[in-house]
């Protein structure tokens, strides 16, 4: 019997049980064997019958009596009494009339495990598991393993069919090097699984975690790895670095380039030199100032005949985007043009053709970039702003609209905490822009209780007055029954016929139709609009810095890294911006909302965020799904950076995968999801 053996063959596994794991995607030994518990129940004590207590009980004792009655169609109720040396108690079973036959023998004795509780006006043990002391027991009398039910599979099942497969556990190939094994003092993967599937102990249980967590750390970096490798072998377009285009580009800014700025701007026209495909992530804070960096690289790219692309998750980024290049860049000769739904007809088929020509250098643009009608003269440069938001394989059908691999550059507001960001980007180089422009003061954030909205539209009105501009966010578009959460529509109206029934009000969510959506953000990045309420379409990258005012409606129902972006949308230039965060109800305010008002750290936050919500807030996103980790935890930095390790060692030692086969398997899996190539 090896892993790859299909359950089929297991002994107990018929027709129909094969059917039911493969509902579960399980089909081969190994599948299963690698199917873990999601928890474990203490069934391992034996209780007394004299001493028992309301729940989770094994007791061990003989059957005196069981009768079986049919209570209505359909339903049965097997009804024992069980005896041991101190009394005597009643054991419930629904529709399993088989129990009867099974404890008939008045001599035998038997575990029973299950929850003893006060049902139908008696103490009984209901549903009990039952199994001969003589045999070895799997559902009675041990720490019980509970498995999660895919599919309506049950965790006897699974139980009966793993302890015909005990034996292999003590035999199988072992799937790290046994180097890695002792420094990271780990248990043989043999003890882990059986410590999972069976374990003596609680140490058994930490144990086997332990270890299979470091294994899927240390397989999905080693994949990165592998990956990184991979790319670093493909060829792409060599970009020349030249000075003057350069110096001609930053001489034109209206401010001067951060020092973070410098360095990241610095790492891509590096990276364009070389012939291998560029791979980098630029993180940076909003309002870091990214765009100017991935325009100087798209000038530089442009002076060279290369065509960049520039996909944004929005038509308003997309458009916003579009037009702070042509901005930028228009003075140097550079032609961008805009791509999104809402090019239709003559004019798609016109910018279409222009893109295939060369006459266009930058195109930008929505999911609509991603379309087979759209085709590139001579694709070199590709920027992914927001990158989360877009899945492997749309990167990569981006990517594949050049004859050479372009370089890559994958931009992200959300800090992503350093662990976090080794197993979700390990195969990445990474920018980081720290630092904010030096014109900025720090947002002044504050939390207030609904009871407070008055004062809050007063100070809002202060600076109205002064001729800022304010956002209003609320988390739904219309108003639902259900609960209290405000709605766009609600504090829309509302405000309208009361508080700023003087101002210019105008309304931005995802339901709209993206020409009104344009329009409305034009207006308000034109100053024709005073406040703007919106749900959280604003999020990403919306620049308006005549914006200093945000006002976030029940606050307290968001990430805090959400929260933080949101923020960023004001403090975007050298005016004293301010971000209210008005809770849903008078109660104290929760230790994380709080933390946003302390911090304007966004990697502070994201590794806040990630310790109390898990990465799942940070990273919402489809490839966390695809990772499929049953027991690592991504916010485990410590695991992290060791499994990190120990697969760069693993690599540097050039040990060969081919040894170990399921590690070589596990890791293909997780290349493929996690590739960007
Ligand atoms: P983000 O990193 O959120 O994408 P943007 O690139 O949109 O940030 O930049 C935010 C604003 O800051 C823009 O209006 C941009 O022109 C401006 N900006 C960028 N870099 C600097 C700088 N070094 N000094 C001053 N303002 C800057
Ligand atoms: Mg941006």
């Amino acid at each position: 019997m090896r892993l790859a053996t299909p359950l089929q063959a297991v002994k107990g596994v018929g027709e129909k049980t094969a059917e039911q794991f493969a509902a579960a995607n399980l089909h081969t030994v190994g599948d299963l064997l690698y199917f873990l518990p999601r928890k474990h129940e203490d069934f391992s004590e034996v209780t007394a019958i004299c001493d028992i207590s309301p729940g989770k009980r094994t007791i061990r004792a003989r059957c005196e009596a069981v009768t079986t009655q049919r209570v209505r169609r359909g339903m049965t109720v097997t009804t024992a009494t069980l005896v041991d040396e101190t009394g005597k108690l009643q054991a419930v079973w629904f529709n399993q009339a088989y129990r009867a036959t099974q404890l008939k023998d008045p001599k035998q004795e038997y575990f029973f495990s299950g929850e003893f509780e006060f049902n139908y006006n008696r103490h009984q043990l209901t549903n009990p598991s039952a199994e001969k002391v003589s045999d070895l027991p799997v559902q009675t009398d041990r720490l019980l393993p509970v498995y999660p039910s895919v599919k309506g599979l049950k965790s006897q099942l699974v139980r009966k069919i793993l302890a015909e497969l005990r034996p292999l556990m003590t035999m199988l190939p072992e799937t790290l090097p046994e180097r890695i094994i002792r420094s990271q003092k780990l248990v043989s993967i043999n003890q882990a699984l059986l410590g999972m599937h069976f374990p003596q102990d609680p140490d058994d249980i930490r144990e086997a975690r332990h270890r299979l967590a470091f294994d899927e750390l240390f397989q999905l970096l080693l994949a990165a790895q592998l990956n990184k490798q991979a790319n670093a072998r493909l060829d792409s377009w060599h970009i020349p670095f030249e000075q003057a285009i350069v110096q001609q580009f930053v001489a034109k800014l209206p401010f001067e380039l951060t020092p973070a700025q410098k360095q990241a701007a610095w790492d891509i026209l590096q990276d364009f030199q070389s012939q291998t495909p560029m791979n980098r992530l630029l993180q940076g804070d909003v309002g870091a100032g990214k765009t100017v960096v991935a325009g100087l690289a798209a000038r530089q790219a442009s002076s060279h005949g290369f065509q960049s692309a520039f996909l944004a998750p929005t038509e308003i980024l997309a458009a916003q985007h579009a037009e702070s290049l042509n901005t930028l860049l228009a003075p140097f000769g550079v032609r961008t043009a805009l791509l999104t739904g809402s090019v239709k007809g003559k004019a798609r088929d016109a910018l279409l053709q222009s893109v295939k020509h060369g006459d266009v250098d930058i195109l930008v643009g929505t999911h609509a970039l991603l379309q087979p009608t759209v085709q590139f003269h001579k694709l070199g440069f590709v920027v992914i702003d927001e990158q989360h938001r877009f899945g492997v394989e749309q990167r990569q059908t981006l990517l594949e609209k050049s004859e050479h691999m372009p370089h890559m550059l994958a931009m992200t507001a959300t800090p992503i905490p350093r662990s976090l960001a080794l197993t979700l980007y390990g195969e990445l180089d990474v920018s980081i822009i720290k630092q904010k422009p030096k014109n900025r003061k720090p947002i002044q954030t504050k939390i207030w209780a609904p009871t407070s909205r008055k004062a809050l539209y007063a100070a809002i009105d202060q600076q109205l007055a002064e001729g800022r501009q304010a956002y209003i966010i609320c988390k739904l578009i219309d108003n639902n029954p259900l609960n209290d959460t405000k709605s766009v529509e609600l504090e829309f109206r509302n405000i309208k016929n009361s508080v700023f029934g003087h101002r210019r009000i105008g309304l931005l969510h995802g339901r709209m139709k993206s020409a009104e959506k344009e329009l409305v953000m034009r207006e308000f990045a034109e100053g024709a609009l005073d406040i703007l309420v919106s749900t959280t379409v604003v999020e990403v990258g919306v620049d308006v810095p005549n914006a200093t005012v945000m006002l976030i409606e029940d606050a307290d129902q968001y990430g805090l890294s959400q929260l933080h972006q949101l923020r960023g949308r004001v403090g975007r230039s050298e005016h004293q911006s301010y971000c209210y965060l008005l809770t849903s109800d008078t109660k104290k305010p929760s230790q994380r909302l709080r933390e946003v008002e302390k911090s304007q750290d966004g990697f502070y936050l994201a590794e806040v965020d990630l310790k109390l919500r898990g990465p799942g807030e940070i990273y919402g996103r489809a490839q966390h799904g695809e990772l499929n980790l049953q027991i690592a935890s991504l916010a485990d930095a410590e695991l992290i950076v060791k499994a990190s390790k120990a697969a760069q060692d693993f690599i540097a030692s050039g040990d060969s995968l081919l040894q170990y086969k399921e590690l070589a398997r596990q890791v293909e899996h997780y290349q493929r999801v996690t590739t960007l190539n």
